[in-house]
C-alpha cells in the first residue's frame, strides 16, 4: 500500500479490517491447562466426548418409576418395592411394583416412565402408592447420550472457553484442556501533555486515560498486557520504546502521534524500526490508524506486529474495538472474529449524517429502543462509559426516530 506524508490513503472500515486480518496468523504454541483454569482461553484442538452424556437413562423428577402398561387408569394402586436415590443403581423392576426414585437416579430395568410425586398418594406406611395420573411411556426420562454421545465432537478448536464451554468439557470427561498460549501485547502512550493520575497535572496537560481504557480492553480479551507507560513526543524516545516493546511480544499497541504533524513521531519511528502503513479510515470517531511491524531486537528476522491508534480517547477505544479486537482474536486462534450486532429501533432522529461511517455511543432504554449520548465528540469518553454500545451509521445515511438501525453492544466486543 502506498502512502504519502501529506495524505495517507483513505480506506473504508471493511477494507481496513480485511487488510489487517489478511496479515494476522494464529500463534502456534499450545499448552495444557486444568479445565478449571481455562476460563477465557481459546481451545487449541477439537475435543470429542469421552462418555455418553448423560451416561445413563435417568429421571428428571422426584417420583415413582413405573411400567406404563400397568397403569391404565387413574387411581391404580401398586406396591413400592425399592428406593433409588441419585448416585445408586436399583434392581430390575418386578411386575406389579414401582420404585421410589429421585432426580438424577438411573431408571431401573423394566421401568419405562416416571410419575411425579405430586401425582401420587402414599398409602399404608409407604408400601402402597396410589397413582393419580396415567403415564405416557418415556415421560420424565432423560435419555442416555441425549446431550452428547461418546466420540461426538463436544467443542471445536478456536472456541472461546466461557463458563458454559468449561461445563461441557467437564461433562465430556476432560480434567485438562489444550489451549492456545496467551497473546502478549505491549502498549505505550505518546504525548508530552500526558500525566498519570495521582501526579499533578502539568500546565497544558491532561491525564492519560487511554492507558486504563486500552489495557483494560486488552486484558478483557484474555491477553497478557505489558504497560510501557507514557512516551514523550520525540523520535528517539519513540524508537527506543518500540525496540523495548518488540521483545517478547506479539503485538505493540500505541495511542497518539499517528497524524502527520511535526509532533507525530509514530510513522517515522516505526518505519525506522520496521515497516508501516498509515491509513485514514473513513469512520467517525477514529480516522488515522497505523499498521505495521517492528523488527525484534534479539532475532531481527522476526517481527512484532504494530498498531498505532489515534490519541483521542473515544477514537482509540472505538478503533480498538473495531479493528484491533478482531486482529487479536485472529492471533489467538479464535474461529469467530465477528462483532455481534443486532437491528434495534432508534429512539432519536439523526438527520445530518457524516460523510464517514459513524459509530455513535448509544444506550438501550426501558422501551427497547436506543437513546443517544448528547455529546458525540471524540474526546468525550463519558459517552462510552454512559453507553452500552455503538450504533453503526453508514456513511451519509441519516435516519428518523423509529427506524431500525444496527447496534453493536460493547459486551460482545469485550470478549
Ligand atoms: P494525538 O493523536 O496525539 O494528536 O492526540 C489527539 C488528542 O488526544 C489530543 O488532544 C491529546 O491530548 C489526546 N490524547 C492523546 N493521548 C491521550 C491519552 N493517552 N489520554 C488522554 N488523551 C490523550
Ligand atoms: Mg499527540
Amino acid at each position: 500500500m502506498q502512502s504519502t506524508p501529506s495524505k495517507p490513503p483513505m480506506l473504508s472500515a471493511v477494507e481496513a479490517l480485511a487488510h489487517l486480518l489478511k496479515n494476522a496468523s494464529p500463534v502456534n504454541e499450545e499448552e495444557t491447562v486444568p479445565t478449571q483454569a481455562a476460563l477465557g482461553r481459546v481451545l487449541a484442538k477439537d475435543i470429542a466426548s469421552q462418555v455418553d452424556v448423560p451416561p445413563l437413562d435417568n429421571t428428571s423428577m422426584d417420583g415413582y418409576a413405573v411400567r406404563s402398561s400397568e397403569i391404565k387408569q387413574v387411581g391404580t394402586v401398586l406396591r413400592m418395592a425399592q428406593r433409588i436415590p441419585a448416585g445408586s443403581v436399583g434392581q430390575s423392576l418386578e411386575t406389579g411394583t414401582i420404585a421410589r426414585i429421585f432426580t438424577g437416579a438411573p431408571i431401573p430395568q423394566g421401568a419405562d416412565a416416571v410419575v411425579m410425586q405430586e401425582d401420587c398418594i402414599v398409602q399404608d406406611q409407604n408400601e402402597l402408592v396410589q397413582i393419580n395420573s396415567v403415564p405416557n411411556a418415556g415421560q420424565w426420562i432423560r435419555r442416555r447420550g441425549e446431550d452428547l454421545t461418546a466420540g461426538k465432537l463436544a467443542l471445536t478448536a478456536g472456541s472461546l472457553l466461557r463458563p458454559q464451554q468449561l461445563g461441557v468439557a467437564a461433562s465430556a470427561g476432560y480434567a485438562q484442556l489444550p489451549v492456545k498460549r496467551k497473546v502478549r501485547v505491549a502498549a505505550f502512550f505518546t504525548g508530552d501533555e500526558l500525566s498519570l493520575p495521582g501526579e499533578p497535572l502539568k500546565p497544558g496537560g491532561i491525564y492519560n486515560s487511554n492507558r486504563d481504557t486500552l489495557l483494560g480492553v486488552i486484558r478483557s480479551l484474555g491477553c497478557e498486557a505489558t504497560d510501557y507507560g507514557i512516551v514523550p513526543d520525540r523520535l528517539d524516545a519513540t524508537r527506543a520504546a518500540l525496540r523495548t516493546a518488540s521483545t517478547n511480544h506479539d503485538l505493540i499497541i500505541t495511542s497518539g502521534g499517528v497524524s502527520v504533524g511535526e509532533e507525530d513521531h509514530i510513522k517515522p519511528a516505526v518505519n525506522a524500526e520496521g515497516r508501516l502503513d498509515l491509513w485514514q479510515i473513513a469512520i467517525k470517531p477514529g480516522k488515522p490508524l497505523a499498521f505495521g511491524a517492528v523488527r525484534k531486537q534479539q532475532q531481527s528476522d522476526q517481527e512484532t506486529w504494530f498498531i498505532g491508534l489515534p490519541g483521542n480517547p473515544v477514537s482509540s477505544f472505538v478503533t480498538f474495538l473495531l479493528f484491533v479486537r478482531p486482529f487479536i482474536l485472529k492471533l489467538q486462534g479464535r474461529s469467530d472474529l465477528s462483532s455481534p450486532s443486532y437491528l434495534m429501533r432508534a429512539d432519536f432522529d439523526w438527520l445530518k449524517p457524516d460523510r464517514r461511517n459513524e459509530f455513535l455511543r448509544v444506550k438501550i432504554n426501558a422501551q427497547g429502543g436506543l437513546d443517544l449520548f448528547p455529546n458525540q465528540s471524540s474526546g468525550v469518553l463519558t459517552s462510552a462509559a454512559w453507553g452500552d454500545g455503538l450504533l453503526d451509521c453508514p456513511a451519509g445515511q441519516g435516519f428518523k426516530k423509529g427506524d431500525m438501525v444496527r447496534y453493536i453492544p460493547f459486551s460482545g466486543l469485550l470478549s
